[in-house]
């Protein structure tokens, strides 16, 4: 499926987020950003990778299982996250090459 990039936009401005993957979409608070959208890229390839339902679930499990277990705001503890974030500066980072040059 095509990928779709908004910019400036309002459900993420509302979200209070720079950006956020609800696939196909990637909506964006502002510009271009190379490395957030490297870093929305890589949640468009663990989409692709798991499965839409699988992916979505997945991550709101793990966002409640560790907030709960550790007691705080889990975002950066998210297995998602920490993907997208240590892979988000690789610039040949294969889900990039993958998405970004055959679909956008
Ligand atoms: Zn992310």
């Amino acid at each position: 499926m095509k990928v779709r990039i908004v910019y400036r936009s309002r459900i993420a401005k509302i979200l209070g987020v720079g950006g956020i993957t609800l696939y196909p979409y990637i909506l964006i608070s502002g510009d271009y950003d190379e490395v957030l959208m490297n870093h929305e890229f890589i949640h468009i390839a663990q989409v692709r990778r798991d499965g839409w339902l699988r992916f979505y679930a997945g991550y709101l499990w793990d966002w409640v299982r560790l907030s709960v277990r550790l007691n705080k705001h889990a975002y950066f503890e998210l297995p998602a996250e920490i993907e997208a974030f240590s892979s988000q500066r690789l610039v040949r980072h294969p889900a990039l090459n993958e998405t970004r040059t055959r679909e956008v």
